[in-house]
Order: C-alpha cells, then sequence, then structure tokens
C-alpha cells in the first residue's frame, strides 16, 4: 500500500498504547513487533494549536470534517456526505421526569447518512483507506457498521464486502443491501464474524474498518466529544452517559475532550463517565463492577444486537475511564431497555434503537440509585434510530384505531380512546 506523508499533517504516527512503540501510519492495528497491544494514532498538538482555534472551527463544513486537523487524514481530499454535527438537544420532560434539571440529548439517531454514530467512524475510515490506496474496505459490522461502510463506500466509488451476524434486524438487513455491496450474512455472532474477518484482513489485502484500519476508525468517534463542547458553547459537560459495544466510542469521547482541553479550547473540567450495556452482554459492566482489570469474554443473548460485542477490543480502557472519572457503568435487561425507548419518544419525540434504549434505562439507573448528581449537566448520547430496530418495540406499543371513513365512527373510537387513557391512569393509581 502507498504511503502518505504531507509535510501539512498533523499526524505522527501510529503508536502502541500499551508499551509506546511507534509504527508508521499505515493498515496496522496490533503492535506486532513488540507486544501485541492495539495502536493509536498520535498527532503533533503543537502543529494543532497553532492551526486552530474556535473561529476557524466554527468557519469550517458543517459535519465532522471542521475538525479534520484532529482526524487521522493526511491529504486535503475528505470523503465528506455531511456526516456529524447532530442536534445537540435540551431534554426538559425526560429531565422533569427523570428528577434532573440539566439534561442533553446528542441526537446521532439522525446521523447522516445512515442515521447512526458509525458513519462518523466509516467516514474517516474510508477516507484513511483511500488515501492508504485500498479499492474494496470490508468490516465486522454488528448492523450499523455495515450500513454506514456499504453507504460511505458507494458514495465514494469504492468496492465493499461486508460481513455480519445472520440473525440481525430485518432493517440493518435491507439498510445494507440497498447500497449494493456483497454481504455476507455470517451464521454465528459478532465474535465470530470478527474473528473470521481477521483471517479475511491478512488473506485478501482489503481495508477492514475496524480492523487494520482499527486507529484511525476509532478516531472518529471523537468528533461526539468535540461537537458536545462545542455545542455547550465552548465548554464541557459534567456527567456523559453513552453505550458501550467493543468500548471504542466512550475511549474516544474521553479523547476528543482532553484534546480541546490540551490545544485551549476549552476550560479543564472533571467530566465524569457513565456507560451502557444490555445485561446479556454486559462484559465491561461485569469488570467494572467486579473490580477486575480485565474482560470476561460472553456469548450475547440480548435485543439491543447493535451493542452485543462479548469480547470487547477497548473494554478495559473504558473501564478504566469510568473508574478514574467517578463514573459508573450499569447493565439494563431487554424490558427496561423497550420502556427506555418508549420513555425517550414519549418525552423528547426521539425514536432510538435498542442501543439508545439501553443507555436511556441506563441513565434512569443511575439517577434512582443517586448515581447522577441533579445539578450536573449531563450529555446522554443517542447513537442509532429507531426505524432500523422495529421488531424490538412490536407487540409493545399501541394499535391504531381501524375506522370507517365516517365522521360517527370516528367518534366512537375517540370515546374508546379515552376509556383505555382513563383504564390506564386507574392502572397506574393502583
Ligand atoms: C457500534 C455502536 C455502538 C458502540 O460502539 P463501540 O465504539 O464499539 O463501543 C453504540 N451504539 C450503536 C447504535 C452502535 O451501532
Ligand atoms: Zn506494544
Amino acid at each position: 500500500m502507498t504511503q502518505t506523508t504531507l509535510s501539512t499533517s498533523t499526524v505522527k504516527a501510529l503508536k502502541c498504547k500499551e508499551c509506546g512503540h511507534e509504527y508508521d501510519l499505515g493498515a496496522k492495528h496490533v503492535c506486532e513487533d513488540v507486544c501485541f497491544g492495539p495502536l493509536e494514532v498520535v498527532y503533533d498538538y503543537d502543529a494543532i494549536r497553532q492551526r486552530v482555534s474556535r473561529a476557524t472551527i466554527e468557519a469550517g463544513p458543517n459535519s465532522i470534517w471542521r475538525y479534520r486537523h484532529f482526524l487521522p487524514v493526511t491529504g486535503e481530499d475528505v470523503i465528506d456526505v455531511g456526516t456529524g454535527m447532530t442536534p445537540l438537544v435540551e431534554a426538559k420532560r425526560l429531565a422533569r421526569r427523570l428528577g434532573l434539571k440539566k439534561l442533553f440529548i446528542k441526537n446521532d439517531a439522525v446521523n447522516m447518512p445512515t442515521l447512526s454514530f458509525k458513519d462518523r467512524v466509516v467516514s474517516v475510515a474510508l477516507t484513511r483507506a483511500r488515501e492508504l490506496g485500498f479499492s474494496t474496505v470490508s468490516c465486522a459490522s454488528t448492523g450499523n457498521l455495515a450500513n454506514s461502510t456499504a453507504a460511505i463506500a458507494a458514495h465514494a466509488g469504492l468496492d465493499c464486502c461486508v460481513f455480519i451476524p445472520a440473525d440481525l434486524e430485518a432493517g440493518k438487513v435491507l439498510g445494507t443491501l440497498i447500497y449494493n455491496p456483497t454481504l455476507m450474512a455470517v451464521k454465528g455472532n459478532y465474535d465470530q464474524v470478527n474473528r473470521l474477518c481477521s483471517e479475511v484482513a491478512n488473506t485478501h489485502g482489503w481495508g477492514f474498518v475496524n480492523i487494520n484500519l482499527r486507529p484511525y476508525y476509532s478516531e472518529g468517534s471523537k468528533t461526539l466529544g468535540y461537537e458536545v463542547a462545542e455545542q455547550l458553547g465552548w465548554q464541557l459537560p459534567d456527567h456523559i452517559v453513552a453505550p458501550l459495544a467493543s468500548g471504542s466510542l466512550f475511549t474516544k469521547i474521553y479523547k476528543g475532550f482532553r484534546e480541546f482541553v490540551d490545544v485551549g479550547l476549552v476550560d479543564d473540567k472533571a467530566v465524569r463517565f457513565s456507560g451502557a450495556q444490555a445485561e446479556g452482554c454486559s462484559p465491561i459492566a461485569k469488570a467494572f463492577h467486579e473490580g477486575r482489570d480485565f474482560i470476561a469474554p460472553e456469548k450475547p443473548n440480548t435485543i439491543a444486537k447493535s451493542i452485543a460485542i462479548g469480547n470487547p477490543a477497548d473494554g478495559i480502557y473504558a473501564v478504566e475511564i469510568a473508574r478514574k472519572t467517578g463514573g459508573n457503568i450499569e447493565a439494563v435487561n431487554d424490558t427496561e431497555i423497550i420502556e427506555g425507548i418508549k420513555l425517550l419518544a414519549e418525552t423528547e419525540g426521539i425514536f432510538t434503537e435498542t442501543a439508545g434504549g439501553t443507555t436511556v434505562a441506563v441513565l434512569k439507573k443511575l439517577v434512582e440509585a443517586g448515581k447522577i448528581n441533579p445539578d450536573e449537566t449531563t450529555v446522554v448520547y443517542i447513537t442509532g434510530n429507531g426505524l432500523k430496530t422495529q421488531e424490538a418495540v412490536q407487540g409493545y406499543i399501541a394499535e391504531p384505531f381501524t375506522i370507517e371513513p365516517k365522521l360517527e365512527s370516528f367518534e366512537h373510537a375517540l370515546e374508546r380512546s379515552r376509556t383505555l387513557d382513563r383504564l390506564e391512569w386507574q392502572q397506574v393509581l393502583i
């Protein structure tokens, strides 16, 4: 693969998170010369400080590329499909329901182009893939990543072959196939898909966004930290709650906040980091609660398929961040996840998928346990769209009133709906 290093770039090298050994900026993700630790991108922060200010960022594109000097690309030609700059909305009704005072939703359920936060990581990974000379891109996905990779590869004119577990929700499968990639539905869980993909990456020379391009891919999640800081008026929040699958997103929001402090874009502040998992796949929450410094892999069994990773690559780094910031990592069951989806929809008009239901349910659990202070400015990350996981709520929401096209029929149905409302209220009272 070709190696690009422009003198104007703020990207320096890949560096092992464990032993610090440095590598050139190629397609690799583990410290193969020394310790097999994960590699991370390092930057020239002096160069960033010289080039970047609040004003230059505000004058940039209305997408993640306004933060391009903090992203691991070396050229000028980025794939900008309008990803990022999603709304940060103050959730007043949800806050009141939970007893909080300042609650915000970072709404990546409407991220472009495929309605999940994965469009951020894929925009960065495919830009880097193109710089490195890959013509075929790929991924191991729990659903959303396949949607993003297929869509953004289509936009960029890259060949695409993606791998998913065969039992994903219909919306995630259709939402990949429509872009006409090669789709491999593997009879196995995500961790098995991922293992297979590692072998394919070695034999086929493709750019796997979350395997050999993982150091670049994961940096895209930092933009979820940058945007929240900018949208809060160049300040950090007091507490964030985010879902955990591999744990990458969580650790990169942290890195994003730290970088903004380090280059002087925001004042320093102790931000607490709390994470959300589904009980049916909660290896990170268990390591946190049992005080362990290793992850015990498990076999996922939950409706929250998009975050069901039994052997999370960045799990232990997520545990470290939750511990050192005074946060928590909690898990909730599938019933609570469905209630979380409904609660967010009914109070804020946001329809999220199971991952968002998990995050809202964990938020509620943390508030009830006194682990979020009502005065803290709290930001909840909603990472995916509910239209993609409709089967999760099927049977748990109301049916429409089917009526004749006649006023009388409507009046009759309206009366019935009011009776149902009263019955529901009586049930609440007893
Ligand atoms: C992938 C995913 C996550 C978590 O991603 P990690 O970086 O692997 O922890 C969260 N929410 C949704 C909707 C996802 O698709
Ligand atoms: Zn190493």
